[in-house]
């Protein structure tokens, strides 16, 4: 199975292909042959959010008040769900592609333990088994910094040194590692006193530590922050990065640990299945893929997609960057409106290349200023015996994807000697259904509207990672949107049966 997603540059004749295998691509697209129209729930979008929340209300126990008894009786039943998705596939920014026997995920990869809600439904699904990405025994074990316009090779470990110093003064904002600041990560706004970091961008946060961190120190810190934020330092908020930084236990091996170190073997794609698979197995659901809702009304009673679906409620698991290419009556808050603008800053590039040989598993590097590519290191070897390199960039306007490629590759090579074959990527801001990558915030957004993202307008409910509370940004704060969201519909609807029988 194929997804027209995603894009395979051969380098030994230059031919660029359009579309990669993908497990999550759904054929035949719709289930609805008997062209049905009334549905308990629509949901939108079948990312994790989409996915999760389609489970969890057709697997919702349905409520009764039995005749001769005011007790709720469960008649485990589960609600109706119409699933509207825009694409060929499942997993939304997540999605896995095999090339010669090998995996590349070209959206969201690495999970852990630290993450309660995908590590629960890993755990559910018996995926605990988990892949680091990163081996220390193959060949070139070392860091290529490419600092200031200067080229070295310096061990892991002083890599690991500088940059920990400088990621350490950056976010010891109190004298406690940020302890007293966030001193809930998943409720960050608990210390109204946090406000103050929110408002800061990195660049401003960088000013103040920079006496203190070498030259070196602060263009290697630049360079990791390049690739976790996928913009320039002014328009990044500081305050995800401290966040992130509580998340992982108030340390940046935590932080990198949790974000950056082990996948799934099988890939995303077989992890998404899992949630489609077993939801097609309550019977309950009706799915049409390559669907682009493009309006929402809602009378009060019920919510109509596209003058076409109807239903009780609706989820809506769209990212943050494309709300707005929907018409919704009545229409959203001015507050709503307005945070639906430009909240999402990243418009980072990941990359894969396959290279020659194995020599550079073990290898990494780190660049700043940032041009195309800021950080590239080893995360396996293919079949072939040759090493695959995943790469984090920024987004420039390219003619073509073949441009795009031969540019991150001539930035690649710059830094260090090695044989490009091929490059397999997905271009996530000129995606029209994500316009972005994870979602990092500016500066100033977070206490000002991630509440008002996360509120529901009448019958439409909205859940999806860009508004999550704890790892947002995520596949683990869209599955804590998705089952929030999945229960509250489910609660609303035994509730008014239950009144109405
Ligand atoms: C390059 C990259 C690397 C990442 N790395 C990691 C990582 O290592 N670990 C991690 O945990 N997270 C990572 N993430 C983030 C993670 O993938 C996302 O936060 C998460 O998958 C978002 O899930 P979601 O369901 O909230 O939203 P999405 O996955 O964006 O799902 C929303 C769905 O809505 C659909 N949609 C949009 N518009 C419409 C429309 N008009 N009509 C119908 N459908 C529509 C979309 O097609 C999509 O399927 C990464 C993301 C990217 C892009």
């Amino acid at each position: 199975m194929a997804t027209r997603e995603g894009l395979f540059f051969d380098n030994s004749n230059s031919v660029l292909q359009r579309g990669l295998p993908c497990q999550g691509a759904i054929k035949p697209l719709t289930n609805n042959t008997d062209e049905r129209v009334e549905f308990d729930v629509i949901i939108v979008g079948a990312g994790y959010a989409g996915l999760t929340a389609c489970r969890d209300v057709c697997t919702a126990g349905e409520y009764w008040r039995g005749s001769r008894s005011a007790i709720l009786i469960n008649r485990a039943a589960g609600f109706s769900v119409l699933l509207l998705e825009a694409r060929d596939r499942i997993g939304g920014r997540t999605f896995t592609t095999e090339v010669d026997g090998h995996l590349y995920e070209m959206g969201g990869t690495w999970v852990h333990w630290n993450q309660p809600h995908t590590y629960r439904e890993m755990s559910r699904y018996g995926l605990t088994d988990l892949l680091p990405s990163h081996d220390r025994t193959f060949g070139l074990d070392s860091c290529t910094v490419h600092l200031n316009g200067k080229t070295r090779n310096v061990s892991h470990e002083t890599a690991h040194a500088m940059t920990e110093k400088a990621f350490r003064l950056m976010c010891d904002v109190d004298g406690e590692l940020g302890r007293s600041v966030i001193p809930y990560p998943h409720d960050p706004h608990f210390n109204p006193e946090a406000k103050y970091w929110e408002a800061l961008s990195v660049a401003q946060r960088l000013d103040q530590i920079r006496t203190q961190i070498s030259d070196d120190e602060a263009a290697i810190l630049q360079a990791r922050l390049s690739s976790i934020y996928g913009a320039d330092m002014d328009k990044a908020g500081f305050f995800d990065m401290l966040r992130w930084w509580a998340l992982g236990g108030y340390t940046m091996d935590g932080l990198y640990e949790t974000g950056d170190d082990f996948k799934l073997p099988d890939g995303q794609s077989s992890f998404a299945r899992h949630f489609f698979d077993e939801t097609v197995g309550t019977q309950k659901l009706i799915y049409c893929f390559d669907t682009v809702v493009q309006s929402v009304h809602d009378n009060g009673r019920a919510v109509c997609v596209n003058d076409k679906w109807r239903a009780e409620r609706l989820i809506c698991t769209m990212p943050l960057n494309v709300l707005c290419d929907v018409k919704f009556e009545p229409g959203l808050s001015a507050q709503k409106l307005q945070a639906m603008k430009g909240g999402n800053i990243n418009q980072g590039a990941k990359v894969h290349l396959e290279v020659s040989g194995s020599g550079h598993r073990s290898w990494s590097s780190a660049i700043y200023p940032v041009s195309r590519a800021c950080s590239m290191s080893g995360d396996g070897l293919t079949p072939a015996g040759n090493t695959h390199l995943v790469c984090f960039g920024s987004n420039k306007e390219f003619t073509s994807p073949e441009d795009d490629a031969r540019s991150f590759a001539a930035d690649c090579k710059h830094v260090q000697e090695i044989d490009i074959l091929k490059t397999i990527w997905h271009d996530w801001a000129k995606d029209p259904f994500a316009k972005g990558s994870w979602c990092m915030y500016p500066p100033d957004f977070s206490f000002k509207y991630l509440a008002t993202l996360q509120e529901r307008a009448g019958n439409v409910l909205f859940a999806n990672s860009d508004w999550a509370s704890g790892w947002r940004g995520y596949i683990d704060g869209a599955i804590e949107r998705g089952t929030l969201a999945a229960r509250d519909v489910a609660t609303e609807l035994r509730t008014s049966r239950c009144t109405a029988g």
